[in-house]
């Protein structure tokens, strides 16, 4: 598979890049809060625009390419200024595709202006890689919704203005058919939200609704229909998720860091950093077979999961590979290089573990079904 950027691609990357020189300070890639610079990044780029790349023109975006989105999110990630926030993705993504006109007008130019931000809260006690078992409830009472329930592991929810709440509209054993997408206002009366420090520094929330009313029309989507809309906009997200940026910048700084040790000089450690660097090369390949399938207009969940599957890995290889190469001061925390191994463990559970990334492989690119 040959894969090459075209002229007006290589032109924009080069645009980004020079665009990204004065903010490749910010290193909010790997620990992130919704802090006042990031905050200021993401309107830098809004006023290009840039968030809503690839929103069609009709709905306030430059309707450009899927494989611009991937060149503009892989250098930011290269750089390791920041993550794309949920809310110009998967939010606005599924706002475009099944708001409607009072929703769109309600919603997107907020958000294309990063005007506020949006938490993505589907995982519960009980149900993280089993989404459909979702039991948090939401009553509908007239022209408004009632909902008591508990989710967790939701990222940086206690600094978001909204709730992107995936909640129970029907029967339990219904599983996924009886699912709705409720936006929840951060500071609705009855909502508690506790932030949980994550090992690489991030944090996570537990949350109760304990009878919260939000107005009918803060559902997205038909009522019970948001199974197909989160499949949807994953399919629309799955270019920028897990970024061969990263990676290659993730190796850059280890073989830096090698090299300044001096354990570089040891043929064992060479072979291994070239082992790295191939294994750099292929996660690359992978990630790009995704862009172009999304570019496209393919669905490739197979393909998508096992980029994540090879990224997180490869992540981890790298991460772990100086202490290895037995560099003591790799396990300080003020080096740069120890953060890549606590972060790149979580990485592995997030947006689906690596047992849910294997089984979708095996089902659907190799044909196994688990069954004798
Ligand atoms: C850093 C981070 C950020 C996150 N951010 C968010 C967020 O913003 N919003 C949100 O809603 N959630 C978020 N999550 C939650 C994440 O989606 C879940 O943790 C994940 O889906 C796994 O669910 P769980 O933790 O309930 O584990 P479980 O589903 O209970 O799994 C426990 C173990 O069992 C294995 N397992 C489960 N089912 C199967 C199966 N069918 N076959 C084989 N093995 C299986 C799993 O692989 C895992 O090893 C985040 C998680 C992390 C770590």
């Amino acid at each position: 598979m040959k894969i090459a950027l075209t002229a007006e691609q290589l032109a924009f990357r080069d645009e980004v890049r020079a665009f990204l020189q004065p903010w490749k300070h910010l290193n909010k890639y790997l620990v992130s809060e919704n802090s006042p610079d990031l905050m200021e990044f993401f309107r830098a780029m809004a006023k290009r625009n840039w968030l809503s790349l690839v929103w069609p023109v009709a709905d306030g975006g430059l309707g450009r390419s899927a494989m611009d989105e991937f060149i503009l999110w892989n250098e930011i990630a290269y750089n390791r200024i920041a993550r794309a926030p949920h809310s110009v993705g998967i939010v606005a993504k599924t706002i475009v595709r099944y708001g409607t006109p009072e929703q769109k007008a309600q919603w997107l130019p907020r958000i294309r202006a990063m005007d506020l931000t949006m938490a993505l809260t589907y995982s519960e006690p009980e149900a993280g890689s089993d989404l459909a078992g979702v039991r948090c409830r939401a009553e509908r009472q007239g022209d408004h919704y009632v909902i008591t329930g508990n989710k967790c592991w939701n990222s940086r929810a206690h600094q978001s203005d909204y709730l992107w709440l995936l909640c129970r509209t029907g029967e339990q054993s219904a599983r996924g058919k009886a699912l709705s997408l409720i936006i929840v206002p951060r500071e609705s009366p009855g909502l508690r939200i506790r932030p949980i420090e994550v090992m690489d520094g991030n944090f996570f929330t537990e949350i109760t609704c304990d009878a919260v009313k939000v107005p009918v029309e803060n559902r997205i989507g038909p009522e019970n229909g948001a199974w197909s809309m989160m499949g949807a906009a994953l399919a629309d997200e799955r270019h920028v998720q897990f970024l061969y940026g990263r990676l290659r910048r993730d190796y850059e700084d280890v073989l830096n860091f090698v090299r300044a040790n001096g354990a570089d000089r040891d043929p064992v450690v060479r072979h291994r950093l070239r082992e790295l660097a191939i294994d750099v090369a292929e996660a690359e390949l992978q990630s790009l077979r995704v862009a172009v399938a999304v570019n496209d207009g393919i669905d490739a969940p197979a393909e998508s999961a096992a980029n994540k599957l090879v990224h997180t890995l490869v992540c981890q290889a790298i991460a772990r590979a100086a202490m290895e190469f037995g560099c003591e001061s790799a396990v300080l925390v003020d080096i740069g290089i120890e953060i890549l191994w606590r972060q790149s463990m979580i990485e592995t559970i997030g947006g689906g573990t690596t047992q849910i990334m294997n089984s979708v492989v095996a089902r659907q690119r190799l044909g196994l079904n688990g069954t004798k």
